[in-house]
């Protein structure tokens, strides 16, 4: 079976979330830690945690995603903006202990012009701050589409990420598909030799979460622009490919696509009826 859910909102609560999922066909979904832009998360109400740890367990739910927010930036130049990143990842992490076991997923950053091997230092350099051996959330670099000076535009820059982290056990990747075919990976003519290719330089048990996204740009346009699925440049067939894949076809896949719940719904049903055995 597919394991599949969608990004949803996260301002009614983790049960809420946990119900929602089940309402659109989900075994899973992706939440906000807090608002996109970033400020100040809402306090964590633990009996509805609890409740959602559980809610999760009677339906069969695998790892959830939590995503942090846009604009956490380890690799800025401004120190009061990694400063910001470091706070946030930081109380974002101790929150996700209340779901214990779970997954978080970030962008590694924007260099701004310092360079991508300076942007790996910051990034690294926050992140062996933040980790600690006790917390059981693994934390997700998520792949990169390559606009601007994002840090994460290639597997390369993603390793270099990962073995510079002390308590490297604890990180993995979450690999989008909008964003790798934007940055130049051709997962729709060439998804074995990709998948070869993030298996050589990342490892495949490196790989912990799939945002299946289609795009609204050509191949190796850099941009980052979600489509529907089967209605952007990746389209139906690659799709089917991709959550068929036999390396893939276990994990969980989350939906970021522009959709409210019954086009997620929609969405869901079509991948599950095109996964091939
Ligand atoms: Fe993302
Ligand atoms: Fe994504
Ligand atoms: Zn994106």
């Amino acid at each position: 079976m597919l394991n599949i859910g969608a990004h949803l909102s996260s301002s009614r609560g983790f049960l809420a979330m946990g119900k929602e999922a089940v309402s659109i066909g989900a075994n899973t979904f992706q939440f906000f830690t807090r608002n996109p832009r970033g400020s100040k998360a809402k306090a964590i109400d633990p009996a509805d945690a609890q409740a959602l740890v559980e809610y999760m367990k009677e339906h069969e739910f695998v790892k959830i995603l939590a995503h942090a927010p846009y604009t956490l930036n380890p690799c800025s130049a401004k120190e009061e903006t990694r400063e910001f990143a470091h706070l946030t990842m930081k109380d974002d992490l101790e929150r996700m202990e209340y779901v214990p076991g779970n997954l978080y997923n970030f962008h590694p950053g924007s260099h701004v012009g310092q360079g991508s091997e300076e942007g790996v230092r910051l990034i690294t350099k926050m992140l062996n701050e933040i980790l600690t051996e006790e917390q059981t959330t693994t934390v997700l670099l998520e792949t990169m589409s390559g606009k601007g000076t994002e840090v994460g535009r290639n597997f390369e820059e993603l390793r270099s990420i990962l073995d510079g982290v002390e308590l490297t056990h604890k990180m993995g990747v979450c690999l989008d598909t909008c964003h790798v075919y934007d940055a130049g990976y051709d997962i729709v003519n060439h998804l074995d030799e990709v998948v070869e290719e993030f298996d050589r330089v990342v490892g495949l048990d490196r790989l912990k979460a799939i945002h299946i996204n289609d795009s609204k740009n050509p191949f190796e346009s850099h941009k980052d622009r979600h489509e529907k699925i089967g209605e952007g440049s990746i389209g139906l067939e690659a799709m089917t490919r991709i959550v068929s894949h036999p390396k893939l076809r276990s994990l969980p896949f989350f939906l970021e696509t522009p959709n409210e719940l019954p086009g997620y719904k929609k969405e869901i049903e079509l991948l599950r009826a095109c996964q091939t055995q």
